[in-house]
C-alpha cells in the first residue's frame, strides 16, 4: 500500500476559478444570446510587442544552424539576461544588485511555489489574507500550515489587508520566520510606500526573519514616489528575496520567463545556529531540479530591456492601466466603494452591504452580464470584496464598464 503525503490532504480545494467557471457556463447555457463579458481573467491579452517577436524569431534561427546551436543553458540562465536584469531593473535604478545575484526562471509562480524548500519544515509563515493562493497551497503542501478551521489554517499567520487598515498589512504580533508580500497587490491593486516596506524590512532584520517579496506587477507603476524593488530599501539586501516575471510585464504569460533576485549577503541558519547562504542554497536547489529557460525565450526577454521594447511593451501597460480606470470610475460611478486600479491592474469593489462576494457574483452575472472574481475566494478578510482585472481589450473593458456604470 502506497502511502501519501498526506499534507494534500489538508489543501482547501481551490473552487475558486472553478466555480467562477461553472456558474458562468451555466448562465451562458441558460441564455444563450447574452454578451458575458469577463473581467476576471489573469491573463492579459494583448499580444507579444515586435522587438520581442523579432528576438524570437532571430533565436529560432540560430537553434537551426550548427554554429549558433545551444543546448542546455546555465541554471541560472545566460549572462546576457541576468546582466540586462541586473543593469535595468536595478543599477539604473540605484539599486546594487549585481548579476549574478539573479536566477533566471520559467515562471514567477514556479519561484514563490519552489522557494519556501529552502526554509525548515516548521518555520511560521505570514501571509496578507486576502492572497495570491501559491504562497498559501505551497506551505500547506510542505506541512507548515496546521489543522483548517474556521476557514483558515492554525500556523500560518495572517495579515488581513481591509479597507479600514487602507490593505496595508500590520506587522505580526507573534514571532515568524517566513514573510510573503505582493506588491502591486493582487487582488487588491494596493501598493505598498517606501515607509510601509521600510517597516518590514526592520522588522525582519530585527527579527531574523525572511521576507519573500512578490513585485510581478511593478510595470504598473506609474507615481514616481512608489517603490518598485524592495531593495530600494536599506538593508532589504540582508533580510528579502524578490520575485518578478515578464508575464504581465511583457505578455509571457504563454512564453514562460522571470527572474527572482536573491542577495548574496541573506542568511539563513541551521539548528547550531550556523549561518548559510541562501543565494548558495537557491543555486543548489535550481541546479538539481532545474534545467534552465530555453535560450529562444531569453533571447526574447532580454529584448524587452532593448529601447523599442521598452517603449512598446509601456505602451500595452498603458493599455491595461487605461483599462483599470475605466473600471474604476464606473464602479464609482455606480456608487460603489472601489480601490486599486492606480498603479495596479487590479480593482478591488466592496460589495454592496449585506451582500457577500458570491451574491455579489450572481448579481453582475446575472444583471450586468459581467463576470469577476469574488474576493472571498482569496482568503477570509477578502469576504465582501470583489475583484475585477484590467487585462480584457479596451473596447471589451469599456462595455463592461458601461454596464457596471449603470448599476446605480
Ligand atoms: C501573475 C502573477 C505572477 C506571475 O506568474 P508567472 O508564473 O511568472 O506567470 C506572480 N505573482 C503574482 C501575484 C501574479 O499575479
Amino acid at each position: 500500500m502506497t502511502l501519501l503525503n498526506e499534507n494534500y490532504l489538508n489543501l482547501q480545494g481551490s473552487y475558486l476559478f472553478a466555480e467562477v467557471a461553472r456558474r458562468t457556463a451555466a448562465f451562458k447555457a441558460a441564455h444563450p444570446d447574452a454578451q458575458v463579458i469577463s473581467l476576471g481573467i489573469g491573463d492579459v491579452s494583448q499580444p507579444l510587442v515586435p522587438a520581442v517577436v523579432q528576438a524570437l524569431k532571430k533565436a529560432c534561427d540560430e537553434m537551426g544552424r550548427a554554429e549558433t546551436f545551444r543546448g542546455y543553458g546555465p541554471y541560472e540562465g545566460y549572462d546576457f539576461l541576468r546582466s540586462a536584469i541586473a543593469k535595468h531593473d536595478y543599477q539604473a535604478r540605484g539599486m546594487d544588485i549585481m548579476a549574478e545575484e539573479i536566477f533566471v526562471s520559467d515562471g514567477a509562480k514556479s519561484d514563490v511555489a519552489n522557494f519556501q524548500e529552502l526554509f525548515s519544515s516548521d518555520a511560521r509563515i505570514a501571509l496578507q489574507d486576502p492572497v495570491y493562493p501559491v504562497y498559501l497551497d505551497t506551505n500547506v503542501m510542505a506541512g507548515r500550515s496546521g489543522v483548517f478551521s474556521d476557514g483558515q489554517f492554525k500556523r500560518i499567520v495572517y495579515l488581513p489587508c481591509t479597507a479600514e487598515n487602507n490593505f496595508k498589512p500590520a506587522l505580526p504580533a507573534k514571532p515568524v520566520d517566513l514573510i510573503y508580500l505582493c506588491s502591486p497587490n493582487n487582488p487588491t491593486g494596493s501598493v505598498l510606500t517606501r515607509e510601509d516596506l521600510e517597516k518590514w524590512v526592520n522588522w525582519a532584520l530585527a527579527h531574523k526573519a525572511v521576507i519573500l517579496f512578490d513585485s510581478a506587477y511593478e510595470a504598473f507603476i506609474r507615481q514616481p514616489d512608489l517603490p518598485h524593488s524592495i531593495f530600494e530599501i536599506a538593508g532589504a539586501r540582508k533580510c528579502a528575496v524578490e520575485f518578478r516575471s515578464f508575464s504581465k510585464t511583457a505578455g509571457f504569460t504563454g512564453t514562460r520567463c522571470a527572474y527572482c533576485v536573491v542577495p548574496k549577503e541573506l542568511q539563513i541558519y541551521d539548528k547550531a545556529g550556523n549561518a548559510h547562504g541562501v543565494h548558495d542554497l537557491w543555486l543548489r536547489r535550481q541546479s538539481t531540479k532545474f534545467n534552465g529557460v530555453p535560450y529562444i525565450v531569453q533571447r526574447g526577454a532580454e529584448a524587452v530591456f532593448s529601447s523599442e521594447g521598452q517603449a512598446q511593451t509601456r505602451v500595452v501597460i498603458d493599455h491595461y492601466l487605461a483599462n483599470a480606470k475605466v473600471i474604476l470610475s464606473s464602479a464609482k460611478a455606480a456608487g460603489l466603494q472601489a480601490y486599486g486600479g492606480e498603479n495596479a491592474p487590479y480593482v478591488w469593489l466592496k460589495t454592496p452591504k449585506g451582500c457577500t462576494s458570491w451574491e455579489f457574483f450572481d448579481m453582475m452575472l446575472n444583471k450586468l452580464q459581467v463576470v469577476g472574481t469574488p474576493g472571498s475566494g482569496f482568503g477570509k478578510a477578502g469576504e465582501g470584496y470583489f475583484r475585477l482585472t484590467a487585462f480584457n481589450t479596451p473596447q471589451l473593458t469599456q462595455a463592461a464598464a458601461d454596464r457596471l456604470a449603470t448599476l446605480k
